[in-house]
């Protein structure tokens, strides 16, 4: 069959990977020079089933209420006349109660650590490198309050089967002594032996590098306009090169989704939420991060990868806006050169802002459309490089007839 995939993010990509090794003739339309050149370019980098929680939890609501009076927080939430802001965020608080904020964690759980198993798979077949540090993530607290509300935050997914246990002080310098000299900063954490890192962009253009050797086509430089519908379903992609032609669509162009689905009358529940990343040289410098971590109470993650530090933060409604000034990293820069002075080349850091492909219950939207050949695998939020693996797999499987490896519930539009 001619499968052809629209978006070249890590989504897209790992789904032509998986249609490819179904023997599907492929073809992926990307807009961008290069695959991952959007929202998988600058992300931490986590590829973290310990992180799976539902951003629409019983707290949101009142972290939204309170990032309209207080500048600074990590969530930023202006108000704007975007319809489509309020309608999801109408359907994102529909989500926030208890009930529904452990289910969706519980099913983000087992697909994120599915979409691991699907990684190491991969990995273990094909010759790809992409910064991989497989030590584990640390998650710490600044102080004894935050660390006890941590633990007991971390519980659902402990039961669930997530490795994790509880460090102090000492045993995080022991993990990463490059935060000997800042380890009176922190209470304590929760490490997760079983979280690793590694650089998305990177992974995501070898695989392309790989699934281009074996004969699928990537058409970069080519942006999808428009679907053709007839009445056996999609008959071509609309783009700024002409048309084209296949036997099924996947749809997987990230927060760009809906708006190619609308043209055809689908409605697709995704909202971009921005985030900040730095990525910076560590240089000659001695002490720079050894392993992923999370500083929870700033929410400030850090990866180390290769000769380059990772940092990201921030949660902001800005609509398609990705524009960003040095002012939007300070916080984010001052967290991690005052726990790890001798990291990294700070003044060489490189800004970038990029936009989460949200859904109000943060599961993608992986399965079959109301078209016949018109396939989704798209909307994979703040853990969508963790996920991707899993998800492409999923949506191989679907389309194949084969019975997946874990339930699907929650992949629905
Ligand atoms: C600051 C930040 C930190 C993050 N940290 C993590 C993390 O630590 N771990 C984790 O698992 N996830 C993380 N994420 C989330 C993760 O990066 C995303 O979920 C994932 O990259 C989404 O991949 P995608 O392929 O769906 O989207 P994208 O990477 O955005 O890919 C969509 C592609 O479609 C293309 N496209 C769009 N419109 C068109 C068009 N009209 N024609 C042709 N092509 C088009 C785009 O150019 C793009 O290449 C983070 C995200 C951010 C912003």
């Amino acid at each position: 069959m001619k499968v052809v995939v629209l978006g070249g993010g890590v989504v897209g990509v790992t789904t032509a990977y998986e249609m490819q090794r179904d023997g599907h003739e492929v073809t992926l339309i990307e807009q961008r020079e290069a695959v991952a050149e959007e929202t998988s370019w600058g992300n931490a980098g986590m590829v973290a089933p310990g992180h799976s929680f539902a951003w629409s939890s019983p707290q949101a609501p009142m972290i939204l209420l309170k990032s309209l009076f207080q500048k600074n927080q990590a969530l930023r939430f202006t108000p704007s006349a975007d319809l489509r802001l309020w309608t999801w965020s109408a359907l994102f608080l529909a989500q926030c109660t208890s009930a529904r904020a452990s289910l969706n964690t519980l099913r983000k759980h087992r697909l994120a650590l599915y979409s691991q198993g699907v990684l190491h798979e991969t990995i273990a077949k094909e010759n790809v490198a992409f910064d991989n540090n497989a030590k584990g993530v640390l998650y710490f607290y600044r102080d004894q309050a935050s660390l006890e509300r941590g633990i007991a935050h971390m519980k659902i997914l402990a039961d669930d089967g997530q490795e994790m246990r509880t460090v102090t002080r000492e045993e995080i310098v022991k993990l990463d002594p490059s935060l000997a000299h800042s380890a009176h900063k922190i209470a304590g954490g929760i490490y997760c032996p079983t979280d690793e890192t590694g650089d998305c962009n990177k992974f995501t253009q070898g695989l392309a590098k790989i699934c281009e050797q074996r004969g699928a086509k990537f058409m970069v430089n080519t942006t999808v306009t428009g679907l053709e519908t007839g009445p056996s379903g999609i008959t071509a992609v609309k783009t700024n090169k002409g048309d084209v032609k296949g036997d099924l669509y996947v749809l997987s162009m990230g927060n760009y989704s809906p708006i190619i689905a609308r043209t055809v009358g689908i409605n697709l529940p995704i909202y971009p939420v921005k985030g900040y990343s730095l990525t910076i040289p560590i240089g000659n410098h001695g002490a720079a991060p050894t392993i992923g971590a999370v500083d929870e109470n700033n929410l400030v993650a850090i990866t180390r990868m290769g000769d380059r530090v990772r940092v990201t933060a921030t949660a902001e409604f800005a609509g398609y806006n990705t524009s960003h000034k040095p002012s939007d990293f300070t916080f984010m820069k001052g967290v991690v050169q005052d726990l790890f002075p001798d990291g990294a080349d700070y003044d060489r850091a490189h800004m970038w802002a990029g936009l989460r492909p949200m859904t109000p219950t943060n599961m993608p939207i992986i399965g079959p459309s109301k078209y016949r050949n018109l396939f989704m695998n798209t909307g994979h939020g703040h853990i969508g490089w963790t996920m991707s693996h899993g998800s492409a797999r999923l949506a191989a499987d679907m389309i194949a007839g084969r019975t997946p490896a874990i339930p699907l519930d929650g992949l629905a539009a």
